[in-house]
C-alpha cells in the first residue's frame, strides 16, 4: 500500500492553508487507499517552540482529521520521531554528495545569496574552499541541463528544466548552528531522506513549493533514489488573505493560537463548507 504524509512544520501555529493541505491529503488517501503518516518537519529549531507543536496535534484532533503513522502526541514526537533523531541518516546523504564531487562550500553571506537563501553569489566554487569549514554552507552541483520528471497525480510525467525555472546550485547543508554547534541538512536534503525512508508515494502540497519538488527530484537523481524519482505530486493553490497574500506562520493569519483556529473552525464540515478542497477534488477528478 502507497503511502502519503500530513508534514506541518513546529514553527507557528497552524492556519487555515495548512488544514486545506491537510484535507486535501485526507481526501486523496481515502480515494486512492493510501496510508496518512504524520510527519513533523522540526530541523530548525531556531523558531521552534513546544506550543506549536502541541498546536499541531490539537487541531488535527480537533476536527478529526485521522493519520495512520508516525507521533500519537508530543511526548511520542519528541521520543521517537523528531528530524535531529535521524542527523546520521541526512549525513549519511551528505557524504554520498561529497564523494560524488557534487558539493563545494559557498562564503556567501544568506543576504548575497538572495531571497530564496541558495545560489552562490560570487566564484565560490572555483576557490575550492574548505567542505570541512564548519561556517561554510554546502551547495550542490547542478546539472546545467537537468530536467526534473515531475509524475503528477494521475501517474503522467511532465518535464521541467531547472534552468528554465531559475533553479542554481541550492543549499543542502547549513553552516553551523551556534546552539548545537551542529552543520544541519537544508529542508530539500531532509525531505527526500525522509520520504524515501517512509516510502511515501504521493506528495501533497502547495504550488509554492513546485521548485523544492524539483531539487528534490534532481537530489533524488543524483543519490539514486530510485523509489522518489516515482513519487506523484499535488501542487495545490494557496489560500490568499484579503490583501491577495498567501497565508503564512509568519503574516500571522493563524489567529494567534490554535485555540482560536479550533473556535473558527471546529469540525471537518464548517471547514469543507468555506475552503476550496471540493474545488481541488473536482479539478483532480476525485469527484463531480
Ligand atoms: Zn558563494
Amino acid at each position: 500500500m502507497g503511502s502519503t504524509r500530513f508534514a506541518p512544520t513546529p514553527s507557528g501555529f497552524l492556519h487555515e492553508g495548512n488544514l486545506a493541505n491537510f484535507m486535501l491529503v485526507a481526501l486523496l488517501a481515502k480515494s486512492e487507499v493510501l496510508r496518512i503518516r504524520l510527519r513533523i518537519d522540526d530541523l530548525d529549531r531556531s523558531r521552534f517552540r513546544e506550543a506549536y507543536l502541541h498546536d499541531i496535534f490539537d487541531v488535527l484532533n480537533g476536527v478529526g482529521l485521522v493519520w495512520d503513522e508516525g507521533p500519537r502526541d508530543p511526548a511520542d514526537f519528541l521520543g521517537g520521531y523528531s528530524q535531529h533523531l535521524r542527523l546520521n541518516l541526512y549525513e549519511q546523504y551528505l557524504s554520498e554528495l561529497r564523494r560524488r564531487g557534487l558539493v563545494y562550500a559557498c562564503r556567501c553571506t544568506r543576504s548575497a545569496r538572495g531571497n530564496t537563501g541558495s545560489f552562490c553569489a560570487s566564484d565560490c566554487a572555483q576557490r575550492r574552499l574548505s567542505l570541512d569549514d564548519p561556517d561554510l554552507v554546502w551547495l550542490c552541483r547542478i546539472d546545467p541541463g537537468f530536467e526534473a520528471a515531475v509524475h503528477d497525480h494521475s501517474g503522467s510525467v511532465l518535464r521541467y528544466s531547472l534552468l528554465d525555472r531559475g533553479i542554481g546550485d541550492f543549499v543542502v547543508r547549513r553552516r553551523r548552528e551556534s546552539a548545537s554547534g551542529r552543520c544541519l541538512p537544508s529542508y530539500q536534503l531532509a525531505s527526500v531522506a525522509d520520504d524515501v525512508l517512509y516510502g511515501t508515494s504521493l506528495i501533497v502540497r502547495g504550488v509554492d513549493l513546485f521548485d523544492s519538488s524539483l531539487m528534490q527530484l534532481w537530489l533524488a537523481y543524483r543519490l539514486d533514489l530510485i523509489t522518489f524519482m516515482s513519487v506523484r505530486f499535488v501542487h495545490h493553490d494557496l489560500l490568499l488573505n484579503a490583501a491577495q497574500q498567501k497565508l503564512s506562520k509568519s503574516t500571522g493569519h493563524s489567529g494567534g493560537d490554535g485555540g482560536s483556529l479550533l473556535k473558527k473552525w471546529p469540525n471537518l464540515q464548517a471547514l469543507e463548507a468555506t475552503l476550496p478542497v471540493q474545488d481541488w477534488a473536482r479539478s483532480l477528478g476525485l469527484m463531480r
